[in-house]
């Protein structure tokens, strides 16, 4: 079967025809869409008219734009010296930039019609496309005016930009000074991180401190970096009328506070069963006063099974049938139709992920498939996402756009589906294997995730008095730590550095990027919650849930199949499931 993808249904090749006449006409329609803003934004006669002007080029060129992008974009990610595709997805993004100022001038045009929720129901068109305009309007309260919106954007550039530039610098080109087999060595950072999954326990601990000493190299840096970040948010948050950092990104996640308060309250009681957890790994590892950090990732039991790029596709497809035959079909088309680029190869860069081309309504997954386990499973979340993108095929493309904590939704299903089909015909040994990893992943999007909202909350908090040292940025990242782990951690080896390694802090236009993790996973077990218990009928329901996730507020989308996420009970059901695997894990462990 063929490994690599076929991406001619998007373009024969950079230098065709095809491609040159799509970038022509995208530099043209931005041309377009500049002069109607000009002439047509001012006065709001005839507004439906223009709003459906408005509506047709957006979409025309975001198909048109995408499908170049993607192109490019694809290439790129399996042929990283392809200096031609570098060169035209850099003219992309400089081009994508363009339309920032026209559109900037329509949202505000249209927050000005007054009678807008009339004028919505006239035009088919523009009832399409009711919650993408409402949400224009609503998110202009919070826009400056046009000249302060340049000077702030300009000055991003040099600001919270030029900071995070220069921790990512920092830390990929920090060496690690580590002794190995008696060889002194210096190695990358995240060649010494993942370290953490090797066998040997000496070569963990020795990483974990190798790593830590490693951080004093750039521990200063990195503090000036976050507290300049920090600062700048706090600055613009408060000019742009937030309430906070935080409001904004609930905000722009489409939820609201009590939505999150009902996940965290849940997340806050399940911890005493994570901590069992970590406790039992500890002692199965030897450890007398809980896990060290530098354990975390260690493995238990093994699992030697190894499987061939085809037995995956039928262990996949097969039990994709079980939950539905469109989905198993879904499936065995990628694989056939050349989706799925799964060969590992020099020049293609590492990991996983899933393109959704809905300007083709299509999709192309990268994975590095070598037969592991894991890579089996990997391939079916990623299959989930192109699902997901199929479910919205039928949308326009401005109906397409799903907030970060629904974007795991179909992801973890389907690898929920695969993992339980796999944890059935399990041995004992492999079964402990496939449990404590997806309890050990769970345990970071919940735990982990949960000091980490715990370490930014208070983080935000000090910052609006000055700026953090880095003793104190220690101590806050150890106070989250020791809230969230609990006694499930040694306390004497927990990880005060946890703020330089992850690059999620550094990011000026998304704070508080850790939640959505959370709302992800327990979102996803809490639908399989619910497949169990429908069975057949659920199967419908959950199609057309993912179909509207680019047009509704969160907590209407979830409506749609009567779920309540404000409520504490539907997340205390979901952490039920890992509660329960937590109890299997330590049932057969114990033995
Ligand atoms: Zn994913």
């Amino acid at each position: 079967m063929e490994m690599r993808w076929n991406l001619a249904a998007l373009y024969p090749s950079l230098d065709s025809e095809e491609l040159k006449r799509d970038l022509e006409m995208a530099i043209h329609e931005i041309e377009q869409i500049k002069k109607w803003t000009e002439l047509e934004l001012n006065s709001s006669e005839n507004a439906v008219r223009k709003i459906e002007d408005y509506l047709k080029m957006q979409i025309s060129f975001l198909n048109r734009y995408n499908r170049l992008y993607h192109f490019g974009e694809l290439t790129l990610s399996v042929e990283a010296k392809n200096e031609k595709a570098l060169k035209t997805v850099e003219r992309l993004e400089e081009l994508g930039t363009e339309l920032k100022e026209p559109n900037v001038k329509f949202q505000k045009w249209l927050s000005q019609i007054s009678n807008l929720d009339q004028l919505i129901p006239t035009s088919p068109n523009l009832k399409e496309h009711r919650f993408y305009l409402q949400e224009l309007v609503e998110k202009s309260r919070y826009l400056l005016s046009d000249k302060e919106e340049v000077v702030l954007a300009k000055m991003k550039n040099t600001g919270s930009s030029a900071w995070s530039k220069l921790q990512e610098l920092l830390t990929s080109t920090l060496l690690v000074d580590i002794t190995i087999d008696g060889e002194d060595k210096q190695l990358p950072l995240p060649v010494v991180r993942n370290m953490a999954y090797d066998a040997n326990p000496t070569v963990r601990k020795t990483a974990y401190e190798a790593e830590l000493k490693a951080y004093r190299k750039i521990e200063e840096s990195s503090a000036a970096s976050l507290n300049g970040i920090k600062g700048e948010v706090i600055t613009e948050s408060k000019m742009r009328g937030y309430t906070s950092p935080l409001e904004k990104t609930l905000i722009d996640s489409r939820m609201d506070q009590k939505i999150l308060d009902a996940m965290l309250t849940a997340i806050r009681e399940s911890l005493p069963s994570f901590h069992r957890f970590y406790r039992k790994k500890a002692e199965m590892l030897g450890h007398q006063n809980g896990l060290p950090f530098y354990d975390l990732f260690a493995p238990i039991g093994k699992v030697d099974k190894k499987y061939t790029y085809e037995e995956a596709r039928d262990f996949i497809v097969t039990h994709f049938r079980q939950f539905s035959d469109r989905l198993a079909d879904f499936a065995e088309h990628a694989f056939t139709h050349q989706w799925i680029d799964a060969e590992p190869r020099e020049g293609k860069r590492g990991g996983a992920f899933c393109s959704n081309l809905h300007e083709i309504k299509e999709s192309r997954i990268l994975s590095n498939f070598t037969g592991s386990f894991s890579d089996v499973t990997t391939l079916a979340h990623e299959l989930g996402h192109a699902y997901h993108g199929a479910c919205l095929a039928e949308e326009s493309i401005l109906n397409s756009d799903y907030p970060m904590p629904l974007a795991e939704t179909a992801s973890i299903f389907c690898e929920t589906i695969v993992k339980n089909a796999a944890l059935e015909q399990a041995e004992e040994e492999e079964a402990l294997f496939i449990l404590e990893n997806d309890i050990s992943d769970a345990g970071q999007v919940i735990v982990d995730i949960y000091s980490r909202f715990l370490f930014e909350s208070e983080v935000f908090k000090r910052r609006e008095e000055g700026s953090l040292s880095v003793d104190e940025l220690k101590e806050v990242m150890l106070n989250a730590q020791k809230e969230a782990y609990g006694n499930g951690l040694d306390h004497q080896y927990l990880h005060p550095y946890m703020w330089v390694c992850k690059p999620h802090y550094y990011f000026a236009d998304y704070n508080f990027y850790n939640f959505p993790y959370a709302f992800g996973l327990l979102f996803a077990k809490g639908l399989y919650a619910e497949y169990l218990k429908r069975g057949k009928e659920f199967v419908k329901e959950y199609d057309q849930l993912l179909s509207v996730t680019g047009k509704m507020k969160i907590a209407d989308v979830t409506k749609t199949m009567g779920i309540d996420v404000t409520q504490v009970d539907f997340w205390r059901n979901s952490l039920k499931l890992i509660e329960q695997d937590i109890e299997t894990f330590v049932n057969i462990s114990s033995k």
